[in-house]
C-alpha cells in the first residue's frame, strides 16, 4: 500500500482479481461453516501481504495465518480486528506482544508455556497446539505430552486452548498410505482431549481440494491455490475448479544491439554469437530473485520466446532477441503476451524447484504493482 514512485521498469504485476476467484471458488467447494485462513507468509508468498490479506478477507476468508511474529506485527497493523494465527514457532518473549495485539501462537512445549505464566500478560493469550503426526517439523508426539501441554494451559486463566491443528506431509501425493496415517493419528489425538477446542484444522491446499470433506474439519489453510497455483503436478490433475494465477513479472528492453559472428556477451564471455544477433538488455539480475540458474529461461517479447543469454548479472542480464526491437518494448518474463505463456511452474522446473519458491524469492527490489482488471 506504500505509495512510492518506481523508476526501474521491473514489476511484478499482483492480479487481485485472480486471489478473489480462488477464495471465492474455494468457498463454493468446502463443507458448509468451515472457515478459510488465508495463508499470508513470507509477504502472501511473494505477492504483497496486505494487499492480499485485503483481498481474501473482502472474498470471505475469516482468518488470517502467517509465520513469524513480525509478520504477524505487520498484517495486525492493517487489520486490527482478524483472527492472526503463527504457524510457526514463537519466542517465549513474543507472548506478552501476542495477548495485547490479539494474535494467536502456535504451541508445542510444556516447557514454552510455563515460562510464559511467569510473564504478565495485559490480555488473555489464545493458543492452537500443534500435532506433529508425520510432517517431523515441530508439534507434540504422544499424547502423554499432549495431555500434558493442554493440561499446563488450563491451569491459567490468561492462557486459552483456541484451536489444534497438525500439518500433512504426503497430501499432494497419489500414494495415500502416508496421508492416511497421519489422519487417523490426528484423530487419536484430538479425541483424547476432554474439550474440543474451537478450532480444529488439518487441511493444506491439497488437503482441501483433493481429500474427503471431513478433513476440513473447522477451517482450511488456504496457501498455494489461493495464488492460483497447484502444490503438485498429480492435483493439478485433480482440481475440483480452475485456478487464475495472481502473479507476473514484466520489464522493458533498456538496450538492444546488434552483434557479430565471433563476439561474446556477459561475465565469462560463455555466450559468443554464430550469426548476426540482435541482443537485449533487460534490468532484472539475480539481486531481484532471477538468480544464475535461469540463464536460459525464455521470456516473451511481442508475443515470441527469446532465452536469457550468458550469465545473469547482480542487476542485469541479456536476452537473444528474435528481431530488432525498440528500447522500452515490453518483457514478460513471467504471464502472457499474445498467444505464448510462460508459467511460475515452468520456471519452477527449470531450476529444478517447486512454484511456491518462485515468487518468494523474488526479492523486495521488485516493487508489487496491483491490478485489479
Ligand atoms: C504454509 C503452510 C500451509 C499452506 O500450505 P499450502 O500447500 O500452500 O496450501 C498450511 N499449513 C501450514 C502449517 C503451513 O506452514
Amino acid at each position: 500500500m506504500q505509495k512510492i514512485q518506481h523508476f526501474r521498469p521491473t514489476r511484478a504485476i499482483i492480479n487481485l482479481e485472480a486471489i478473489k476467484h480462488n477464495v471465492l471458488r474455494l468457498k463454493e467447494h468446502l463443507k458448509k461453516g468451515v472457515q478459510i485462513m488465508a495463508v499470508v507468509k513470507a509477504n502472501a508468498y511473494g505477492h504483497g501481504d496486505v494487499e492480499v490479506a485485503a483481498t481474501a478477507i473482502e472474498a470471505g476468508a475469516t482468518m488470517l495465518a502467517v509465520a513469524t511474529p513480525e509478520e504477524a506485527l505487520h498484517i495486525r497493523k492493517h487489520f486490527p480486528n482478524i483472527d492472526i494465527l503463527i504457524l510457526g514457532y514463537a519466542p517465549v518473549s513474543f507472548a506478552p506482544f501476542a495477548a495485547k495485539e490479539n494474535i494467536t501462537l502456535t504451541v508445542f512445549s510444556s516447557d514454552w508455556v510455563d515460562q510464559v505464566k511467569a510473564l504478565t500478560l495485559s490480555n488473555p493469550l489464545k493458543l492452537h497446539i500443534k500435532i506433529d503426526t508425520g510432517m517431523g517439523r515441530i508439534g507434540v508426539t504422544t499424547i502423554e505430552d499432549l495431555m500434558n501441554l493442554y493440561k499446563a494451559i488450563s491451569s491459567s486463566d490468561n492462557l486459552l486452548v483456541d484451536g489444534v491443528f497438525t500439518h500433512f506431509a504426503t497430501a499432494d501425493e497419489e500414494d495415500e498410505t502416508y496421508f492416511n496415517h497421519q489422519v487417523s493419528k490426528f484423530e487419536q489425538f484430538i479425541s483424547s482431549l476432554p474439550v474440543k477446542p474451537r478450532i480444529v484444522h488439518a487441511a493444506n491446499t491439497a488437503t482441501m481440494l483433493i481429500k474427503d470433506q471431513q478433513l476440513q474439519y473447522d477451517a482450511v489453510r488456504f496457501g498455494i491455490s489461493m495464488y492460483g497455483l497447484a502444490p503438485s503436478a498429480y492435483v493439478k490433475t485433480k482440481l475440483p475448479f480452475p485456478l487464475q494465477t495472481a502473479f507476473s513479472l514484466e520489464t522493458e528492453l533498456v538496450e538492444v544491439k546488434l552483434i557479430q559472428p565471433g563476439q561474446s556477451i556477459g561475465y565469462g564471455a560463455t555466450f559468443t554469437a554464430t550469426e548476426p544477433s540482435y541482443i537485449g538488455t533487460i534490468p532484472i539480475g539475480y539481486a531481484d530473485g532471477l538468480i544464475r540458474k535461469y540463464s536460459g529461461q525464455h521470456v516473451l517479447v511481442n508475443g515470441t520466446r527469446a532465452p536469457i543469454i550468458g550469465r545473469i548479472c547482480m542487476d542485469q542480464c541479456m536476452i537473444l532477441l528474435p528481431a530488432a526491437y525498440n528500447i522500452g518494448e515490453k518483457v514478460t518474463l513471467i504471464g502472457k503476451q499474445q498467444n505464448e505463456e510462460i508459467t511460475i511452474d515452468e520456471w519452477a522446473e527449470k531450476v529444478e524447484t517447486i512454484n511456491y519458491e518462485v515468487p518468494c524469492i523474488i526479492t523486495s527490489r521488485v516493487p508489487r504493482i496491483y491490478n485489479k482488471k
